[in-house]
């Protein structure tokens, strides 16, 4: 009964506001719209996006707080950052209450939340709707228990009702197979507010587990622990809805994830390995899952055996703990692994970059060539195309494999292997040019150094390196870091020539078209490169 009220009032407040269009807000300067409970509120620069988000809200919403089962215990506020500095305090506040890289959040004592329209995009949400979506959850399931659900549990269900609870995460699935662990539930609360990577595993984590849990006992399961959760602490409303303790649940799932998986580095000889991979593809999704690990597990050794040659203590390279963490190179690869099995990324253009074929059809690229994370080939294909031998490398199995596939299809004979940039020395052999469309400038500052060391042990004397990457020009902070002139040449001190940097576009599928880059154009000198004088200063082998 109190439901159909609730609905029903819903409607009618949205009736009363047009239907979800944008009012004049109590607050100066700020527009609002009612739906519901839920009152969004946008000052003048985010008023476009507050129509279209209250249509999506006025659809989901009702569903929502259907499916948790219990009123919202009033209105809530949730205020749309854009944006840029603000000359609205309580938005300011608002801002800076919450950790940069977070998309959205709610204070729920205070009710009211806010959403940062340009970080909406990212990872795990897609829209401004689904940040409006997973805020209202973490209200209306404080409303229901109080706040004495942990934050795992409610990211798990804004997830869910988000995207579909059959469906399993690609991103806890690479991570924890990558790592070789699933991430502990009781570690994951700390890790939403942590670095981007940590927080997009918890995520994943999260909803994976929540859906597992919904598949195991129904959809009903989430309102029966919100509602015991208002009477009792979370581990006995656990056991009271589920009938398992939730360790008991969480060893489940666990057991459930990496069964299929976990004979994999037993394995050692690669044809062994790679036949018993082949079994597994008889798996749905199996195969490029499992490859994934056995390659992490690769590039993380590969790594341990470079950082233990330079004397170093850990691998991580972040501050953090040795063995805690995979090596930042092997773990960044999590997201390109996701990117690649989640749709279209935005540099896969299907076509050459502009500036490679200029390249190539000015002469500047001779012999033989290495592709340093070439993706899904196409700039490694239009080069081989043209008579080179080209090895093509990337740590995202699903993108060699596309690339492979291309190469078969179009009949063009290129070498495409799943191997880590950070470590091309174990390539093992020389090449003439390098090029790099889009891999450098996705590195953090320590792997830059390893990884132009890496070319160094590759190219020829003589060779040169031809490098695209994003550059301080390119607004905004969305996609990879930008690079500045000094930071490339920075980053090729020791043993090279840096001969040209211009101005140069970076073609993607997006709308905002290409983005402003640099390309350089560096060679490869004939002196050896002395380790023992990186970075110190005055110990430079050759200086460009
Ligand atoms: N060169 C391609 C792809 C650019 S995106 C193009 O222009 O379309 C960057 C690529 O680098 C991704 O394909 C990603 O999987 C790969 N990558 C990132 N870190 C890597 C690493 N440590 N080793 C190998 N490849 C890596």
């Amino acid at each position: 009964m109190v439901r159909v009220v609730l609905t029903l009032a819903a409607l009618s407040l949205l009736t009363a506001s047009g239907a979800g269009s944008a009012e004049r807000a109590a607050t100066p300067g700020r527009f609002r719209v009612q739906v519901g409970a839920c009152i969004i509120e946008a000052p003048p620069a985010a008023r476009d996006q507050l129509d279209g988000l209250a249509a999506r809200a006025a659809e989901f919403l009702p569903r929502l707080e259907a499916s948790i089962g219990a009123p919202p215990a009033g209105p809530y506020r949730i205020i749309l950052i854009p944006p840029g500095r603000s000359d609205d305090p309580e938005i300011t506040a608002l801002d800076r209450s919450a950790p940069p890289w977070a998309a959205g959040f709610v204070q729920p004592r205070r009710r009211v939340g806010g959403i940062r329209v340009a970080r909406a995009e990212h990872y795990p949400y897609s829209d401004l709707a689904s940040v409006l979506l997973h805020e209202a959850v973490h209200m209306l399931l404080f409303d229901a228990a109080g706040g004495n659900l942990p934050r795992w549990f409610e990211e798990g269900v804004a997830t869910g009702f988000e995207r579909d609870w059959g469906l399993r995460d690609v991103l806890v699935q690479s991570s924890s197979l990558l790592t070789g662990r699933l991430p502990a539930l009781a570690d994951l609360d700390a890790a939403f507010d942590a670095s981007d990577t940590r927080a997009r595993a918890a995520y994943a984590a999260s909803f994976d587990f929540m859906s597992w849990t919904v598949r195991r006992h129904g959809e009903g399961v989430v309102r029966d622990i919100a509602r015991a959760a208002g009477r009792r602490p979370f581990p006995e409303a656990w056991k009271e809805a589920t009938g398992a303790t939730l360790a008991q649940s969480e060893a489940e799932w666990r057991r459930g994830s990496l069964l299929l998986y976990r004979w994999i580095p037993a394995l050692t000889g690669s044809t062994v390995l790679w036949g018993g991979i082949t079994v597994l593809a008889l798996a749905a999704g199996a195969r490029r899952r499992a490859r994934s690990r056995a390659i992490r597990a690769r590039f993380e050794a590969e790594e341990r055996r470079e950082a233990d040659a330079r004397g170093e203590a850990g691998t991580g390279g972040h501050g953090e703990a040795a063995g805690a963490q995979p090596a930042a190179g092997a773990r960044d690869l999590v997201f390109f692994v996701d990117r690649y099995a989640t749709g279209t990324p935005p540099w896969d253009i299907g076509r050459p970059q502009p500036e490679f074929v200029r390249l190539a059809a000015e002469g500047a690229i001779r012999g033989s060539v290495l592709d340093a994370g070439c993706g899904t080939g196409e700039n490694a294909l239009h080069i081989a195309g043209l008579g080179h031998e080209v090895w093509g490398i990337d740590g995202a199995p699903l993108a060699i494999e596309k690339a492979q596939a291309r190469a078969r299809e179009r009949g063009i004979a290129a070498t495409f292997l799943i191997g880590n940039a950070l470590t091309l020395a174990t390539l093992d052999r020389m090449f003439d040019t390098a090029i790099d469309s889009g891999l450098f400038h996705v590195f953090p500052d320590d792997d830059r150094e390893r990884y132009v060391q890496g070319l160094a042990a590759v190219l020829n004397p003589g060779g040169r390196c031809f490098m695209l990457c994003f550059s301080e020009h390119e607004p905004g902070t969305d996609g990879p870091r930008r690079v500045t002139q000094d930071e490339i040449r920075a980053a090729f001190r020791d043993g090279w020539r840096v001969d040209s940097i211009r101005a140069a576009r970076f073609e993607t599928n997006r709308e905002i078209g290409a983005a402003r880059a640099w390309l350089a154009a560096i060679t490869r000198l004939e002196e050896p490169i002395t380790p023992a004088g990186r970075g110190v200063p005055g110990g430079r082998g050759v200086t460009a």
